[in-house]
């Protein structure tokens, strides 16, 4: 019977028949009317149905809250088995609003969302998030993520970080104490909208880690000249260095190009002169000045270290 129905029409059914005390239950937690009824939160009779729909806005399934009043040990959350982890949210990334927050779970997702801050997740949790998932945050020029405060979400924040170099890490205050969230402010610490976005502009730049990305010969000969490198790469300027190289256009404060390591129709190579570090979403390069000068010129560390220091010593001369 339950197969022949749609699922779409299977979360509006849930939805229909959410109890008043579980609606309640979701205010209490900071998530507002419109913001169940938008989403299609509901109800199958056992537990909170949030319907979780794909990159191509098809419902892929339902994750499962806990009922409040349910004492038992079971999960807070459950996923059916067989299913991999989604980003919650894809219908926020295709209107490419002018800032999005990445969280760790949906009820934060949906508080922020109840507050007017676009907002998504993945439904695998802060140590869940994948490559291809990041092409969609193209073209969104403040991405921040807020995990838990606790070690999973630092690490997690880490991971993206990766992929999606430019993202600023937003760490939650002490008061929500260990492992608190996102949907702590709000509710026990009862935050608003501008107190939000007040913690977003205190947060710092993803670490630029070039171990994390380059191959692991570059990075071991790299990790032990630190200083060095330190050194030569604060007197120049990374959009200045690959504009001997490539055509970069200027985009808000980025700047973008074709990328020189793959066939790059797009162009989907992006240099971030705030943490020094370029990234291709096309192939997923990643680096600083001194890895795209060794992979482009395909020159040793040693040799891409002298040059750059003699464009240091004449940061006008672009001839070369
Ligand atoms: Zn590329």
């Amino acid at each position: 019977m339950l197969e022949s129905i749609d699922p779409l029409t299977l979360a509006q059914r849930y939805h229909d028949a959410m109890p008043i005390r579980i609606r309640e239950y979701l205010n209490h937690r900071g998530i507002i009317d419109d913001a169940i009824d938008l989403h299609l939160l509901g109800w199958n009779g056992e537990r909170i149905t949030i319907p979780i729909f794909d990159r191509d806005a098809r419902l892929a399934f339902f994750k499962l809250a806990k009922d409040p009043l349910d004492r038992g040990q079971g999960p807070k959350m459950l996923v059916p088995g067989g299913t991999s982890a989604e980003l919650y949210g894809w219908e926020r990334l295709r209107g490419k609003p002018p800032r999005i927050v990445i969280c760790e779970g949906e009820f934060d997702r949906l508080a922020l969302e109840s507050r007017g801050i676009a907002a998504v997740t993945s439904t695998g949790g802060a140590g869940v998030f994948r490559k291809e998932w990041t092409e969609d945050f193209l073209g969104i020029p403040e991405i921040y993520v807020c995990f838990d405060r606790d070690l999973a979400g630092t690490r997690g924040a880490l991971r993206i970080a990766r992929w999606l170099p430019q993202i600023r890490i937003v760490e939650l205050p002490e008061e929500v104490g260990p492992g608190g969230d996102v949907t702590d402010l709000f509710v026990r610490l009862e935050w608003t909208r501008d107190n939000f976005l007040r913690l977003l502009e205190k947060s710092r730049p993803a670490p630029v880690d070039v171990s994390a990305a380059a191959p692991t010969r570059i990075a071991s000969k790299a990790a032990g000249n630190r200083d060095e490198v330190d050194a030569v790469k604060s007197g120049l300027r990374i959009e200045e260095v690959l504009a001997r190289f490539m055509r970069l256009s200027t985009s808000g404060n980025r700047f973008r190009g074709h990328c020189p390591f793959h066939e790059d129709r797009t162009p989907s190579f992006v240099v971030y002169p705030e943490n020094q570090a370029f990234h291709c979403f096309g192939c997923g390069a990643h680096g600083d000045v001194l890895t795209f000068l060794m992979q482009v010129e395909k020159i040793s560390f040693r040799e891409a270290l002298e040059r750059l220091r003699g464009w240091a010593d004449q940061p006008n001369d672009r001839t070369a």
